[in-house]
């Protein structure tokens, strides 16, 4: 007992390091463990022949208030890059700028008429401000009524569904408008339009997964410490089992895990907290990433491709506009997504099959971005857990969730399928745990 830890975190993930943070500085003794052998999860970032690969998170956002406070907190203000905020979205063989926000009102992408539907966007956003909360996404339930496809086609048109909403949503979050609920679309656009300056994007001079690296410092984070089973102690406590390793007690447990992870680790909470882990699903992809010697062209950073111009290929970023840091003088780095509905046809093919469809698709759709005639590397990356799908129901699944904690005190969860589908969202719902299992 003398060696267990006061409070136990599994998985070091953004989710995970944001809640052993808190409460470490509480004054706990705590302990993370990490199946992998770096923190991270789906914010690490590869180095290969010096060229950084995001295997997760690409950017920061200028509204990712606590992210932003914490870079600040752990000293990295001076190690913040920003990106030119250049996207654009392929619309029959060329690309259209889509940032910053005012320039939208310009873009050749959609007709006149459907630019002007779109204020109906804004009388939605005013209608439903008070729900739309970052920091607390369940607020945003009243509204979880409609998917984003049957939204816009009921208020817009065809066209700004197909080339203005799915792009991003396709591009960014591997989802389809199909299953995506118009509570989040609307939650996203708020935030992006409460930045007065136009949404920035961000990264670190070392990559996204500088940023959980720090986190982990003077934390006891044990890497290669697969959890298998936890036991809930009706006299107090829990019992942890990681595989190949002594069983550790504490008072306090996080799970910060995928949601997919929870059932199987703790069958014994409530029936009805088991099912909303279990109607969590989530997006996959593929990242191919190509390494080149000279430039790929630099008109934009981030490129989208909407599912009328290629059903494989969901959105690409030029890795040397993006940041001086990102690849060696003289290189640059070309980082492909295959779409969430393509992988999930084609995960079953071997890597070399995926690069091969990838690259031929690169090359019917946007041949001057091809890096394959002077490539120096190539590797793929299978992500099969991408990002937690918000769909209709999600956010009056959380509601419900929020209303009626699971399982017993001291066991909280944490994850950005809590938070929101991105950085800001992981860490909100770690410290957000670490507050509740405190109580
Ligand atoms: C391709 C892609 C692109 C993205 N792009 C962006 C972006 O540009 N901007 C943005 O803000 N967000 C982006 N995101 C989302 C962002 O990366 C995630 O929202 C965030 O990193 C999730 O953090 P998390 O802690 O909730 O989960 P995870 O990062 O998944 O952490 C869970 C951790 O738990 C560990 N674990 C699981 N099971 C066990 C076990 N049994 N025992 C021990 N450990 C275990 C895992 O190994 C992992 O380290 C992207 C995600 C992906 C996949």
């Amino acid at each position: 007992m003398a060696t267990d830890p006061t409070a136990i975190v599994i998985g070091a993930g953004l989710a995970g390091l944001a809640a052993a943070r808190r409460l470490h500085a509480h004054g706990l003794h705590v302990v993370v463990l990490e199946a992998e052998a770096s923190v991270g999860g789906r914010a690490r970032t590869d180095l290969v022949q010096g060229s950084q690969i995001e295997l997760g998170a690409e950017f920061l956002a200028s509204f990712y208030t606590r992210t932003l406070a914490l870079i600040d907190e752990l000293g990295l203000r001076d190690d913040l890059y920003r990106i030119p905020s250049s996207s654009a979205i392929l619309r029959n063989g060329r690309f259209y700028s889509l940032w910053a926000n005012a320039r939208i009102a310009l873009t050749p992408l959609v007709g006149v008429a459907q630019k002007l539907s779109l204020a109906y966007l804004l009388v939605s956003l005013l209608r439903h401000g008070a729900q739309l909360d970052l920091h607390s996404f369940q607020k945003a339930y009243p509204i979880d009524n409609c998917s984003v496809s049957d939204y816009a086609r009921a208020h817009f048109s065809e066209e700004v569904l197909e080339y203005l909403l799915q792009p991003p949503l396709s591009g960014i979050f591997y989802w389809t408008p199909e299953r995506t609920s118009r509570a989040l679309l609307l939650l996203v656009l708020r935030a992006g339009l409460s930045q007065l300056a136009g949404l920035r994007l961000y990264t670190l001079r070392e990559g996204i997964g500088q940023l959980p690296r720090r986190m982990a410092e003077g934390l006891d984070v044990r890497l290669g410490s697969r959890v298998e089973a936890v036991e809930y102690q009706p006299e107090g406590g829990y019992l942890v089992r990681v595989a190949g390793g002594p069983a550790l007690r504490c008072e306090y447990l996080i799970c910060a895990t995928t949601a997919s992870s929870v059932p199987r680790l703790f069958p014994w909470i409530d029936p009805a907290a088991l099912d909303f882990f279990r109607g969590v699903h989530y997006s996959s992809t593929a990242l191919l990433a190509t390494g080149l010697h000279g430039r790929l062209p630099r008109e934009f950073y981030g490129l989208l491709f909407p599912r009328r111009e290629s059903a494989l290929l969901a959105s690409a970023t030029v890795q040397a506009v993006k940041s001086p840091f990102a690849v060696p003088q003289g290189y640059d780095t070309l980082a492909l997504h295959m779409s969430g509905p393509a992988m999930a046809g084609l995960h079953v093919y071997d890597d070399q099959t995926l690069t091969r469809v990838l690259l031929s698709e690169l090359r019917r759709v946007a041949p001057q971005y091809d890096p394959s005639a002077r490539a120096t590397f190539q590797r793929l990356y299978r992500c099969p857990e991408a990002l937690p799908e918000f769909d209709v129901g999600h956010f009056r699944r959380l509601h419900g969730l929020a209303e009626h904690p699971p399982g017993p005190p001291g066991l909280g969860f944490a994850g950005d399928y809590l938070g929101g589908p991105y950085v800001e969202g992981a860490i909100l719902s770690g410290e957000a745990a670490a507050a509740r299992v405190l109580g």
